[in-house]
């Protein structure tokens, strides 16, 4: 779509990597379409929050973006309260910053907010500019979202009170309700309050651009279309635009990661990846757990390690020789790889050896999962992991569930179970599943193709977007 003078748009990325990489891809989008993108990150002394170095990193790989750091003093959160809480609480705390710079910038022609910064539409109501939302989870987690607010003030109980009831959204394949998001658990809670008060406010919203695409979720793109989702309000209209994911190759741009060697030597379709996200951590008893499963499957496998939670650092390297069982790694050694903290999972998923991928279900694992066309095991950990769960195995059909996440051990019976029922070649889930992500690897790349259900959702998207954009600024 041609753009007669280039307009700005600012992306307001929540904290985490998670959140802040697919900002990243969504302002490729952007630029691929002539706008100017800034992408403004809140920066605050904690472990949370994007480091310099990160930031720098992303900066050098995508020059034509500006990035730019919003520094925030402490939201005075107790630091042992719920993430979400410290999340949403931080955020808000970033509002005055948030409106100084963008008050400061000569022109800005819409805001595009992450699903967890919903204070930030005071600042955009403020300043008289287009707000938007990026949902950066499932379509299933934003139809079940939108819910909330007509659903749980009137539900017979908190959600932790009847964790095996049933619930029926929307859109979506039935929900147990322990399984839905662990900040919703507890509707008394602080948590819960504040994210039903953001659930509501994202119909304040001109437009909600979601991380994925009509063909993975047709059925929830369906409910958000005939207003079931909302009844008696009017929301805003849902354009998926993804899979917005990390490009599988980096284009050499650091050096190659050794990991990557090892699996050039494997076998096609040989090798269990195992990686639950950037924060998923597992107590000792656990990683033996996982190790004894892996041994005692007889397959290759790649898993990526971290201290256990009760290590204050998530960046300190973990010992494997102490963590995991005596031997395990010189046992294992011709058929496993061990990498500390952080793999290129993105590259590693698109390797021809790669077979199976344990995942936490973060929805961003999911999509590169799905556009690597690998089936997956899922173990969901926090947040929303459970819902996607959920989506990735009842409706959309790409993995089996690891039915130990519900108890306090996942036991290396079900890993070892699990991996050898996906790896099997001719018979089994893995079969099916397998068939099932053929053709759901090459949607990925069909609905972003020009004329693709995604690429004719932005081009919605910005029609509506560059509309906006001739209304009044006197709020600058
Ligand atoms: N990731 C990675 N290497 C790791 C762990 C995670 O590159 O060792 C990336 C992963 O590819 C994904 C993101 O970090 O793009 C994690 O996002 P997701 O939504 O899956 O989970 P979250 O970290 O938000 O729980």
């Amino acid at each position: 779509m041609a753009v007669m003078a280039q307009k700005t748009v600012i992306l307001y990325p929540s904290l985490g990597v998670g959140h802040l990489n697919p900002m990243v891809e969504l302002a490729k989008v952007f630029l691929r379409r002539g706008l100017a993108v800034i992408i403004a990150v809140v920066d605050m002394p904690d472990k949370d929050s994007v480091s310099a170095e990160a930031l720098a990193r992303l900066a050098a790989a995508n020059p034509d973006i500006a990035f730019r750091l919003l520094p925030v003093p402490s939201c005075g959160t107790e630091p042992c309260s719920h993430p979400i809480m410290r999340t949403i609480d931080v955020l808000r705390v970033a509002n005055p910053a948030l409106l100084g710079f963008l008050r400061a910038l000569p022109a800005v022609d819409a805001i595009v907010l992450d699903m967890f910064c919903m204070d930030a539409l005071d600042v955009a109501a403020d300043l008289n500019i287009p707000a938007y939302i990026f949902f950066s989870s499932a379509l299933g987690d934003l139809a079940i979202m939108l819910h909330m607010p007509y659903y749980y003030p009137t539900a017979p109980s908190s959600f932790k009170d009847m964790p095996k009831t049933v619930l029926h959204f929307p859109g979506v394949p039935p929900i147990r309700a322990l399984d839905m998001g662990t900040a919703m658990q507890d509707r008394d809670s602080d948590v819960a309050k504040a994210r039903l008060s953001q659930c509501a406010r994202m119909l304040e919203a001109r437009g909600i651009l979601v991380n994925s695409f009509d063909w993975l979720e047709a059925r929830a793109l369906e409910a958000l279309s005939r207003g079931l989702c909302t009844p008696g309000s009017s929301a805003p209209p849902v354009h998926c635009i993804g899979p917005l994911i990390l490009p599988g190759n980096r284009g050499g741009a650091s050096e190659r990661h050794a990991c990557l060697e090892w699996l050039d030597a494997q076998p096609d379709q040989s090798v269990v990846f195992l990686s639950f996200g950037s924060l998923g951590r597992f107590s000792a008893p656990q990683l033996r757990e996982i190790a004894r499963g892996l041994e005692n499957s007889g397959q290759r496998f790649l898993w990526v390690v971290r201290n256990p939670p009760e290590h204050r650092s998530n960046s300190v390297e973990p010992d494997l020789e102490s963590l995991l069982p005596e031997g395990f790694l010189e046992r294992t050694r011709e058929r496993g790889f061990m990498v500390k903290n952080w793999a290129p999972q993105s590259e590693v998923l698109r390797h021809r050896s790669i077979a199976v991928f344990v995942t936490h279900c973060g929805w961003n694992s999911a999509l590169e999962g799905i556009a690597s066309g690998v089936p997956m095991i899922c173990w969901p950990l926090y947040a929303e992991q459970k819902m996607n769960k959920v989506h990735m195995v009842e409706e959309i059909k790409v993995g089996v569930v690891m039915e130990g996440y519900e108890e306090e051990l996942v036991k290396a019976e079900e890993v070892e179970e699990k991996v050898r029922l996906m790896m099997a070649p001719g018979y089994g889930d893995g079969k099916e599943l397998r068939q099932r992500l053929l053709t759901a690897k090459e949607m990925t790349v069909e609905v972003l193709k020009e004329g693709g259900s995604s690429d004719v959702a932005f081009d919605a998207f910005l029609t509506d977007l560059l509309k906006n954009t001739c209304t009044d600024k006197s709020g600058f």
